[in-house]
């Protein structure tokens, strides 16, 4: 079980900090691991004596056991559907965590709901509280009180982290956001967090709700400590600066092209020091959107976050070996992070651009609203094709280093990205996305089948084969088909014997990576 986690060690250069972060970071990785503990606390009642016990046991089962443990923060492996992997445990992770009474059914609580107050019923139902029962009756009690100790050290260590540190809006935000700890009010630090713009990156506080598999309601904490990537800043910035002109010259009718783009989520890109509790438990975070509080959306919008060192590590350790097996060896010179994570960028970029308003039989409309459950996939898709799409054109205009290497680079490196993600199934968009890209290009003779069961672009045929894709999937969504997405994906959506015989060969291949977190 834990040989699908291939152990990797996360290199950050902090040089570059000035003396007094170096200083704040030291306090901010301290916070961190005390997110480590009220997180195991949220998870399960018994998650922490648990780890302590099998740190005790020092046979090699036992050390096993430990480690596997610690890639999940629990005895229930993320990997197999949250099974149980010791004895002595519920057999799979309770489905409320430990936000509620472990015996609390999902009718208990609605029948109670329903007798509070307005503001009661919020609190019951809100990101930041848990669920209690005292003399058989429930209750709910805030985050500050039920975690107090644990947040009175973390506001200390992060208002001792804002005194040193010389920015701005770092400053601003930890002291906010230690109010917010002990408030539990915690509006004010999440604008703060939006507005953080610092060589010393954090996430820090109560933020997905995935844990709460019974409602969706309460937040978990995490914990991501990140340098600023000011190269890759410097990236997204000039692409951005141009967004508006790959939208005019999109592969799509004139007419379906939007001539003033609106603001775009800001996207920032770090390199992750350390991740703790909810930000490091089973697979990997490569990249987040946060907040989730629509409060903060509706006033500041949301921020998307890539960790450039996870992507890179994972990129090292699952790609490269995906691509011995399915390339040919000519192809391998051709594989390259860069192109590979420039190609993310221009995927997140593009998911901005393209039709969002539409009108469909005189009616205001959206792509999501008319191609319904198909969206997700075509969207994904539309995504992964006008971001290659968008990198051709800046090669051909000079926006871009181009050139015959720079082109092989990229579109290996996207034949090869193809099948991690086949590799994870068609039941999620990207996957069914994906075949629908593969088996397109294949069609169109872009992508060739050698006869050792490997695979390969022809590169005169790839860049024609995605301007026509990306012109089907535009006009979908620019006319709200929902017919011929459904024919297009029923299609195409699936995989031919030929990917499941590729896919056959990854089975040994790591699925994700458990990283080694230096504390400096
Ligand atoms: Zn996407």
């Amino acid at each position: 079980m834990t040989a699908r986690f291939a152990e990797v060690e996360l290199r950050v250069d902090t040089s570059k900090l000035v003396p007094q972060d170096r200083q704040a970071l030291a306090k901010l990785v301290a916070a961190a691991h005390v997110i480590d503990d009220i997180f195991m606390k949220q998870y399960w009642s018994g998650d922490r004596d648990l780890y302590a016990k099998l740190a005790k046991d020092t046979t090699p089962l036992g050390k096993a056991r430990q480690r596997y443990f610690w890639i999940n923060k629990g005895p229930w492996s993320a990997l197999d559907d949250l099974r149980a992997f010791v004895p002595g445990v519920p057999d799979r992770k309770p489905l409320g965590a430990n936000f509620y009474p472990e015996d609390m059914t999902k009718k208990e609580f609605e029948d109670w709901a329903k007798t509070l107050s307005k503001e009661q019923k919020e609190q019951a139902e809100g990101f930041f509280s848990v669920i209690r029962r005292q003399g058989g009756k429930l209750h709910s009690v805030p985050f500050s009180e039920e975690y107090g100790a644990d947040l009175l050290k973390l506001a200390g260590l992060l208002r001792e982290a804002a005194a040193l540190t010389p920015n701005a809006s770092l400053k601003k935000f930890l002291n906010l956001r230690a109010d917010a700890f002990l408030s539990n009010d915690y509006y004010a630090s999440d604008v703060a967090w939006m507005d953080l713009d610092a060589p010393l990156d954090i996430t820090i506080g109560p933020y997905e709700t995935y844990n709460d598999e019974l409602f969706g309601y309460k937040a978990s904490y995490e914990a991501y400590v990140n340098l600023r990537d000011d190269a890759e800043s410097a990236k997204v910035q000039f692409f951005s600066d141009h967004l508006q002109e790959i939208e005019n010259n999109l592969p799509v009718d004139p007419k379906f092209r939007n001539p003033k783009l609106g603001a775009q989520a800001p996207i920032r890109v770090v390199n992750q020091i350390i991740a703790t509790g909810d930000g490091d438990h089973g697979v990997k975070t490569a990249a987040y959107n946060l907040p989730n509080d629509e409060r903060v959306i509706q006033q500041k919008g949301s921020k998307r976050v890539m960790l450039k060192n996870v992507q890179e590590a994972k990129f090292k350790t699952i790609l490269i070996p995906i691509s011995k097996l399915v390339l040919p060896a000519s192809a391998q010179a051709d594989l390259s992070f860069d192109s590979f994570f420039t190609h993310i960028l221009a995927h997140e970029l593009t998911h901005g651009i393209g039709p969002h308003q539409i009108t469909v039989g005189g009616r205001a409309t959206t792509p999501r609203q008319e191609l319904k459950d198909l969206y997700s996939a075509l969207e994904e898709a539309k995504a992964d094709v006008s971001g290659l799409f968008m990198l051709q054109y800046m090669f051909d205009h000079k926006l871009l280093p181009g050139g015959p290497e720079a082109e092989r680079k990229l579109y290996t490196s996207f034949l090869a990205s193809t099948f991690r993600t086949l590799r994870f199934g068609l039941h999620e968009a990207h996957g069914k996305g994906m075949a629908l890209q593969f088996n397109y290009l294949k069609e169109k003779g872009a992508f060739l089948a050698n006869s050792d069961g490997t695979f390969a672009v022809d590169f005169a045929k790839i860049k024609p084969a995605i301007r026509d894709l990306d012109h089907e999937l535009l006009t979908i969504e620019a006319t709200g088909d929902y017919a011929a997405g459904k024919a297009m994906l029923e299609r195409l959506g699936k995989l031919t014997p030929e990917l499941e015989g590729a896919i056959a060969k990854l089975k040994d291949i790591p699925t994700d990576i458990d990283p080694m977190q230096s504390t400096l």
